[in-house]
């Protein structure tokens, strides 16, 4: 049980799940006069993060008007104590303030806040290459955002060893930061990134042993999995975004056309050869009209080997090929809850506690109402 502090509520681990589901799936809307989140990135963009009842975070979309309509938006409102908000008339949630480090610049001249950001409450993310071979030959994922913040000067187009390992430095010694994820868009190479991801990782750890995730598509030749995990990395994402594929297709054709399942189930198992169960994860996009059948038979044989299917609802970016896209979770928030009830019982039943990963979006578990199914199953 946890507590809400406004209505002194307690909170049964089946509510908890639904209030996340419904936050990460209808958002939240503002009164008037109040600005929205983050607008481009790799990662799910237009949210603003949140402390909730159970004292984790989230990051929930801000919508507003037909969009918080067509998507069921509840409203998020202020109350007289800073950074304390009511949402939908009955759950006390904290925002994450802004960081201290977003208003540093570095040794090269650069802000902090174009080279990394604070996701959650403990995470510091970057993207080290700021674009994708996807998008010059028009195969980008539809959901991708990841030019958008160069072009419009929140970012640089890449990152260097030097300018990470000195933000990690800073960060961790004012404890602000408890661990690392790196990403990256897809370069024209065949080892789809690892050398830049590994050239970054090799120079946080000559300034910290913080827990560093990466993410990156599988490499052509699945041996370099080996150099991340010899340049000091603890976990890895390997991200195929749906089991259906007939969505991957549709959504992901650069993606879909690169490699198919087999080459994912062999990346993934070489990747466990140097990283714990758990620390090999995948994102799976929840939402873009994908068989869920399928969809939790392939969680539950992946998390059986020990990779974390890190379900999550899509988020359609402004600015993305999705940017007007209705989920197919729209208007079905009790089947959305039931279908993450399913997640977390596979979770528990195969020893796979997102909490407990080393570091990266499972641990962070913003973007996913993971952690709050692992706990309803523990419960249940
Ligand atoms: S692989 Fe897809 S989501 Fe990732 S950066 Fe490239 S286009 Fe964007």
């Amino acid at each position: 049980m946890v507590q809400n502090e406004v209505t002194g509520e307690e909170l049964s681990s089946e509510e908890m799940l639904r209030l996340k589901v419904r936050l990460l799936t209808e958002g939240a809307t503002l009164p008037k006069g109040y600005v929205t989140g983050r607008k481009g990135g790799a990662g799910p963009t237009g949210a603003r993060y949140f402390i909730l009842p159970n004292g984790r975070s989230c990051g929930i979309p801000i919508r507003k008007g037909k969009m918080a309509k067509r998507f069921n938006s509840a409203i998020l409102e202020p109350t007289d104590s800073e950074g304390v908000w009511i949402y939908d008339s009955k759950y006390t949630i904290t925002e994450v303030p802004t960081p201290e480090f977003y208003g540093r610049i570095s040794e090269d001249g650069v802000e902090y806040k174009k080279l990394a950001l604070l996701h959650g409450s403990e995470c510091m993310a970057t993207t080290v290459l700021q674009s994708c071979r996807y998008w010059d030959t028009n195969e980008q994922c539809k959901f991708c955002t990841i030019p958008n913040s160069q072009l419009s000067g929140n970012t640089t187009l890449e990152k260097t060893p030097s300018q990470i390992a000195e933000i990690v430095k800073e960060t961790v010694d004012a404890g602000t930061i408890k661990n690392v994820l790196l990403t990256t868009g897809t370069p024209d190479n065949p080892d789809a990134g690892i050398g830049r991801l590994a050239k970054i990782a090799r120079g946080i750890r000559e300034v910290s042993k913080i827990p560093i995730a990466v993410q990156f598509e599988p490499p052509e030749d699945l041996n370099l999995i080996k150099e991340i995990a010899d340049a000091g990395v603890n976990a890895v994402g390997i991200h195929i975004e749906s089991f259906d594929d007939a969505i991957r297709e549709e959504f992901c054709p650069g993606k879909f056309r690169y490699a198919g399942l087999e080459k994912y189930d062999a990346a993934w198992k070489k990747a466990l050869q140097f990283f714990d169960r758990g620390d090999v994860s995948t994102f799976i996009l929840y939402g873009l009209g994908e068989d869920e059948e399928v969809t939790l038979q392939h969680c539950q044989r992946i998390a059986s080997i020990g990779v974390l299917p890190n379900v999550t609802p899509v988020r359609p970016a402004p600015g993305s090929q999705l940017a007007n896209f209705i989920p197919s979770y729209v208007n079905r928030l009790d089947d959305a809850v039931e279908f993450f009830k399913r997640i977390g019982t596979i979770l528990y039943s195969n020893l796979l506690n997102p909490r407990l990963t080393v570091g990266g979006c499972s641990r962070c578990g913003s973007c996913t109402p993971l952690q709050e199914a692992y706990e309803w199953a523990e419960n249940h």
